[in-house]
């Protein structure tokens, strides 16, 4: 029997910090690497053109890291219940290993090819929590139970010891001319380009992919902006945030490593206020492992509302408010600066996240189900847990105990983007109008004429009342 192991890469696009790949390699030397382009998943109707293309370049960098120390990523293209274990006989491999993961659908699926690798002998290891500094099990509450509220999250979280980076993979064998050959039958093929796939994105991408351009931009924050980061994070004309958010979605950077990079910045700190925005910092990546825990341990998230009171909400259908929301044609400009954002670059500031999804939920009545999705088909750092989280925490119907929240457009640009930079940025046709008028959301008509921008299409005022009294009537009825 070869030594051969394949370690599936899936969310974890790295040779660095990567713990079920570590283990592979404290095995054996020869370990060779695997991503399957699952049709399953891209043929799904909430696929980002953007997020492709950044995963695509992500796999060519990887491909060049394998390289380097003396292996290779194979790619196969097709069903991986199927492809995985056909691969691994085919090259008589000792064993598959790979990183476990959150989501309902990757669950099954793992679950499926276990079977099929038992059947077929081959040995796998797959049950490394590798995108998370703590397993879904650990972070329970004193009755056991896994947490709903994120403040009692927080506090177990932080209190556990956090684990260190795990070694880099080095001096590994590739395959032979021979197992290239049988590779080859058994459906190992050429990287395509997002293109290939049928994914245009001809934008740019907020972060160049690949290990070596997150691991800098890991530094560049952690050894500057993140000192600032309390003050400057809710800014969005403002830099100020890591924009680190794809690559910690396909694990281009390992969390042990960013973990290290913040307690590093906290021995290296000098003031209250460092240490405070530190801290914030490290909250925001506790948020993340809150959603990630939430999906893991209530799969049903992913289908809908969390609480009762949203299950049978009476959302409006609405297609032209959606399209208008879509296209950032709203008449009011923080949330039309912010959809252009989205669409134009396919990132979007957290305020603005928040801004859009509440204006959606609360302002238009829609259902947030919708936006989840069209945040899906956006962001290029689109996410099942922390997009859910975000949308079920704006729409009011999640893992939230604060009463419905509404956020005033108006009163979010006078403290977010008060001088109504992000606003010019994004709504050029608004470049040239009254600082005070975009502020206030209140443009005279003769200058949104001249503009040609449209009119707000529903009153807040009005909305707001509507959807606190619908949720008054459904809070009865639950
Ligand atoms: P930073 O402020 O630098 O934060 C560091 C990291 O912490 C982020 O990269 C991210 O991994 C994590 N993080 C920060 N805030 C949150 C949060 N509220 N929830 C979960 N993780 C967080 N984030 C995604 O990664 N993918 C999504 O699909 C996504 N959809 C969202 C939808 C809505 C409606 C809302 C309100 C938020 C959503 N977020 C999502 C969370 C957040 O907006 C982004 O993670 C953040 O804007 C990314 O920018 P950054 O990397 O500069 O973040």
């Amino acid at each position: 029997m070869s030594d051969l192991i394949l370690f599936w890469h899936r969310r974890d696009l790295r040779i660095s910090d990567n713990t079920g790949l570590a283990a592979a390699r404290r095995q054996s030397a020869k370990v060779v690497g695997v991503f399957c382009l699952d049709p399953l998943i891209l043929e799904r109707d909430d696929v980002a053109p953007v997020r492709v293309t950044y995963m695509i370049g992500c796999l060519q960098k990887l491909q060049q890291r394998y390289a380097e120390v003396g292996s290779e990523l194979l790619i196969l293209h097709g069903n991986p219940v199927e492809k995985i274990p056909a691969l691994a006989q085919a090259l008589s491999a000792t064993g598959v290993f790979w990183n476990w993961d959150v989501e309902p659908y990757s669950q099954e699926r793992d679950r499926t090819i276990i079977n099929t690798l038992k059947e077929k002998s081959i040995q796998f290891l797959s049950q490394n929590w590798d995108q998370i500094l703590h397993s879904p099990e650990e972070i329970r509450s004193g009755s056991n139970q896994p947490y709903t509220v994120y403040t009692p999250f927080w506090k177990n979280w932080i209190s556990k010891p956090k684990s260190e980076p795990v070694e880099t993979l080095e001096n590994a064998q590739g395959l032979t001319e021979t197992e290239q050959e049988i590779a080859k039958q058994a459906g190992v093929e050429a990287l395509p380009s997002a293109k290939d796939l049928g994914f245009i994105w001809d934008g740019g991408l907020i972060l160049s992919p690949g290990e070596a351009a997150a691991q800098a931009r890991l530094e560049e924050f952690t050894t500057k902006a993140i000192t600032e980061y309390q003050e400057q994070r809710n800014f969005p004309a403002v830099d100020g945030t890591s924009q680190l958010s794809a690559a910690l979605k396909f694990g281009v950077i390992g969390i042990r490593t960013v973990w290290q990079a913040t307690t590093q910045a906290l021995e290296n700190s000098r003031s209250e206020e460092t240490t405070a925005a530190i801290r914030t910092w490290q909250q925001e990546l506790a948020w993340r492992e809150f959603y990630q825990h939430a999906m893991y341990n209530f799969p049903e998230l992913a289908d809908g509302a969390f609480r009762d009171t949203f299950k049978n909400f009476p959302w409006e259908t609405n297609e032209e408010h959606f399209q208008a929301w879509c296209e950032g044609r709203t008449g009011y400009p923080i949330v039309d600066a912010a959809m252009r954002q989205l669409n134009e670059s396919g990132w979007m500031h957290n305020r603005c996240r928040m801004i859009v999804a509440s204006f959606l939920t609360k302002d238009l009545l829609i259902n947030p189900q919708l936006g989840e999705k069209y945040f899906m088909q956006k962001l290029i750092d689109g996410d099942l847990s922390a997009n859910n989280g975000g949308w079920q925490w704006s729409a009011s119907s999640g893992m939230d105990p604060k009463p419905v929240r509404i956020f005033n457009p108006a009163s979010q640009t006078q403290k977010f983007d008060p001088e109504a930079e992000y606003i010019r940025q994004w709504v050029t046709e608004l470049r040239s109008v009254d600082t005070q008028y975009l502020v206030s959301g209140k443009i005279p008509p003769l200058e949104r004429h001249a503009a040609g921008y449209p009119e707000p299409i529903v009153d807040h005022k009005i909305q707001q009342q509507q959807f606190k009294q619908r949720y008054q009537q459904q809070k009865t009825a639950s």
